[in-house]
């Protein structure tokens, strides 16, 4: 398949960069590769996508902990800041919130170091959320924390619900153009590949 790169740009000066090629996530295949080091690289463009992924949650979402994915941490940090900072009937107004990176291992998030989160009040905040069911997983593993799970937010993913939350995305899949994805046993790109090595 031939490489085409393309800069989407989202109304707010944010934006992903979407190469056209068969891309692997463990368990999920897709026909673009997408790219967010562009705004999570940018103090500018990750305060702005902090502010966005914040506004869900600045009213009715007790948070005390933001574990983000390792290479958000500068977008997490300044998510800290917005809730922090929220108004009036913000919870964590005037509160200090901490903030700790994951990495995924087997569809699973392991904390970089060491991070206390039973009864912690805790919201996720994923890179690219694919398979959309890692939602699910990072729900199942706050439980398994005995973590009280406040949201889970993505850079890019697909917006959805764990339970009676939803899942809140900075971009959607939807946005991108001839955007698919697939679990990986019904990859068409790989039958394709299979038939025209
Ligand atoms: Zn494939």
């Amino acid at each position: 398949m031939g490489r085409d790169s393309l800069l989407f740009k989202h109304q707010s000066g944010l934006y992903l960069t979407v190469t056209r090629e068969h891309a692997a996530e463990p368990g999920c295949h897709m026909n673009r590769r997408v790219g967010t080091a562009g705004l999570r690289h940018s103090g500018k463009l990750a305060r702005e996508a902090a502010r966005l992924l914040a506004a869900p949650y600045q009213a009715g979402a007790l948070v005390e902990l933001i574990l983000c994915e390792q290479g958000c941490e500068v977008v997490g940090s300044f998510l800290a800041c917005e809730l922090s900072g929220g108004n009036a009937l913000s919870l964590n107004r005037g509160c200090d919130i901490r903030v700790a990176a994951f990495r995924w291992e087997e569809e699973r998030p392991v904390l970089l170091e060491p991070e206390p989160l039973s009864g912690q009040s805790v919201l996720l905040l994923a890179d690219r959320l694919f398979p959309p069911d890692k939602a699910l997983c990072c729900a199942q593993w706050a439980a398994a924390q005995e973590a009280a799970l406040s949201g889970v937010c993505a850079l890019f993913g697909t917006p959805g619900k764990v339970g009676w939350r939803r899942v809140h995305c900075l971009f959607s899949a939807v946005e991108v153009p001839g955007f698919h994805f697939w679990p990986e046993e019904e990859c068409p790109l790989c039958r394709a590949e299979k038939a025209n090595p």
